[in-house]
């Protein structure tokens, strides 16, 4: 085991490896207040998180952007990799999982039996193992149809409506605590789920701006389901250009927006 995990003093650390909508901000050719922003909280990658634990460590999600987060957060461990869904924006850093499968040997990966076949489909070379260079990625799927585990964490999927189609956000749970649930793309959270993930310690939501679009929670809207889920600190993902850092300022208490980089020990 890393030396460095074993002693970790905390149940959970988070590393947020990007907190931005699937363009990305600053986004391509923009001038806005928002994309020429000199604060370096509004330089967002796309939407991914990095989550070690006393026993194993592993990424939700690997975007376009997993090979610069992961250079940039000296990510050495990676024991597995859990998704969302396969939307370009959470799946496109996938091949960038061969330095850890190569390490390992092979690296197990978590999703719904849609999002597999989609990453089976898009990776076939990975998957089919057919022509494999030697080293190269070896993805050994496992179907999430229920909660799992991964080290002493149970991982809970919530299966939340993004537009027309159905993802899954996260819980994680380590004993009695309800530690953090992730839900980076979703459109509503429908009462069961929120249910769910009643008081739990931080919850994580897809909030991308202030105007209400048709796959993505506004910041009004993900206040409604914080209201609902009452969690101990609420931390807005995957924004858009249309949304600053500084307007954090004027959301309630214990809510704010995430950035890059910002880690969580719980
Ligand atoms: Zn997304
Ligand atoms: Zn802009
Ligand atoms: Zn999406």
């Amino acid at each position: 085991m890393n030396s460095q995990l074993s002693t970790l003093n905390s149940q959970l650390r988070l590393t947020f490896l990007g907190t931005g909508t699937s363009q990305g901000v600053p986004m391509i050719g923009c001038d806005c207040a928002v994309c020429r922003s000199p604060d370096p909280r509004d330089q967002r990658l796309r939407s991914s998180i990095y989550v070690e634990t006393p026993e194993c460590a592993w990424v939700v999600d690997t975007g376009t952007d997993f090979r610069t987060q992961a250079l940039r957060e000296n990510i050495r461990r990676l024991d597995a990799v859990v998704f969302t869904h396969s939307h370009t924006d959470h799946i496109m850093g996938f091949d960038d999982l061969r330095r850890y499968s190569h390490d390992l040997g092979s690296i197990p990966v978590y999703a719904s039996a849609e999002t597999m076949r989609d990453l089976a489909r898009v990776y076939e070379f990975a998957f089919n193992g057919l022509n494999r260079f030697p080293g190269y990625l070896i993805p050994v799927p496992h179907i999430v149809d229920g909660p799992f585990q991964l080290g002493g964490t149970t991982i809970t999927p919530l299966p939340v409506p993004h537009g027309k189609s159905t993802v899954n956000g996260y819980l994680f749970t380590r004993g009695e605590r309800k530690l953090v649930a992730y839900l980076s793309d979703c459109s509503a959270v429908p009462d069961p789920i929120a249910a769910k993930i009643g008081e739990v310690e931080v919850l994580i939501i897809d909030a991308l701006r202030h105007k209400p679009h048709p796959t993505h929670l506004s910041v009004a809207q993900a206040l409604e389901v914080a209201a609902k889920v009452r969690p101990g600190q609420t931390l807005f993902t995957h924004i858009c250009h249309e949304l600053s850092q500084s307007s954090e300022t004027e959301l309630p208490a214990n809510v704010g927006i995430a950035y890059d980089g910002l880690k969580l020990s719980l």
